[in-house]
């Protein structure tokens, strides 16, 4: 057995909270914030009183223990599957890296098999892996078929607040699984750094926003905030890629449609029945649906919860504070129609139904990290 897969519920909170070792890995000018002299910055505090509260949310990430699945099958009468899933709490950050990877899978196997031109490509799942899958395939001229269960807004693709976070996630032990995950990192990295840029972007969505980080060691450009309530609090501050979940996977799904990008809803109950679709190579992109479709006991979901509260003008950061092993974390992440304030990392819990003890301990937690750093 891997090592990776050895890990228990305890040693994959303290892996997902590494975040200081693993940020000093993203591959981008971002990143590399030169350390200067502490910045003193003045933000308006978010208002966290009951009355805020709009909704709440429950998501699973797909993590698998020896990270994301990408890898060509070929099957009985000429037929192709390649599997794309198990992001974790990444996908939305590293989607476009895992795309491109799983379409140069395909079109490797392809040429071994001497098949040139465009092909007849079934995609199976439309959350994020999916949209992005699709998108590659068609800009490259095939013909794309989505098959999926559940379409935007239901997928937990839509419920990822958004943060460029290629963290939560297993890389892998092999030499060769390392080189892949960094080429993701930079390949996505690069596509949302340009959605975030550009003055004309394919999706809208994707912004770039200062993200607070309050946590003991955090990196980043050392901060002084002041709050508009006199609240002060140091930390780090660093720019910061961050997707407006709702918006931008809307967007990939409506541009795939327009592209003409045919669409069934169709639940897979077994792997044989991707076998007798009309496409010869389908790319499996189901998320935690390919534990029960493909038997991969790899996959442990990890579930989140977030709480909705109203928009807030002013609030247009990003903010958190993490403390090691601890499983309620403070994030706050603001969407143009709710400010979201989270969250959770809850190994193997499966339960969708409300959680109301731990959504109290997660605003409790959000009212703590927001305390004067004297006061604390
Ligand atoms: C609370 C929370 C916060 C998060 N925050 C972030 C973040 O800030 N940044 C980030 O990068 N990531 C974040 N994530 C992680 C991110 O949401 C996931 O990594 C991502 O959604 C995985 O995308 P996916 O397309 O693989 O799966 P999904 O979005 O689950 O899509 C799977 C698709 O496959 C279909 N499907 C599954 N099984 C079948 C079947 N048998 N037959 C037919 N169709 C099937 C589904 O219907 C769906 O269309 C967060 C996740 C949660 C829960």
């Amino acid at each position: 057995m891997k090592s990776s897969q050895k890990l228990h519920t305890l040693s994959i909170i303290t892996l997902l909270f590494s975040s200081n070792i693993n940020a000093n890995k993203i591959p981008t000018a971002i990143a590399q914030v030169a350390q200067a002299a502490t910045k003193k910055v003045n933000l308006v505090m978010p208002n966290l009183s009951d009355s805020q509260i709009i909704g709440k949310t429950t998501g699973l990430r797909p993590y698998r223990t020896s990270g994301i699945r990408i890898e060509a099958q070929k099957l009985a009468n000429d037929r192709l599957l390649i599997h794309n899933y198990g992001h974790g709490g990444a996908g939305l950050s590293l989607s476009w890296g895992s795309s491109d990877e799983a379409v140069k899978a395909m079109e490797k196997s392809l040429a071994e098999q001497n098949i040139a031109g465009p092909q007849n490509v079934a995609v199976i799942g439309a959350g994020v892996a999916g949209l992005t899958t699709a998108h590659r395939l068609r800009n490259k001229g095939h013909k794309v078929h989505v098959y999926a269960q559940l379409y935007p807004p239901h997928t937990t693709s839509n419920i990822a607040a958004g943060v460029y976070s290629p963290f939560s996630v297993a890389v892998g032990d092999s030499e060769e699984q390392k080189q892949q995950f960094e080429r993701m990192k930079a390949v996505s990295y690069a596509a949302l750094h340009e959605l975030a840029t550009s003055s004309n972007p394919e999706f809208q969505g994707v912004h770039i926003l200062d993200l607070y980080d309050f946590s003991q060691n955090a990196a980043g450009q050392p901060v002084e905030v002041e709050f508009d309530n006199g609240v002060k609090k140091n930390g780090t501050v660093k720019p910061t890629l961050f997707m407006e979940g709702c918006t931008y996977i809307q967007h990939l799904y409506e541009k795939l449609l327009e592209k003409g990008v045919e669409r069934t809803y169709r639940t897979f109950y077994y792997a044989d029945q991707l076998e007798r679709l009309p496409e010869r190579i389908v790319v499996n992109c189901t998320g935690l649906g390919a534990r029960d479709l493909f038997d991969d006991q790899e996959l442990k979901p990890i579930r989140g919860q977030l709480l909705y509260l109203k928009p807030q003008e002013g609030v247009n950061y990003l903010a958190t504070e993490k403390t090691e092993g601890k499983k309620v974390f403070f994030s706050l992440y603001p969407w143009h129609d709710r400010l979201i304030v989270g969250g959770t990392l809850e190994p193997e819990k499966e339960e969708y139904h409300a959680d109301n003890k731990t959504r109290q301990e997660m605003l409790d937690n959000a009212r703590q990290a927001l305390r004067d750093d004297e006061r604390k």
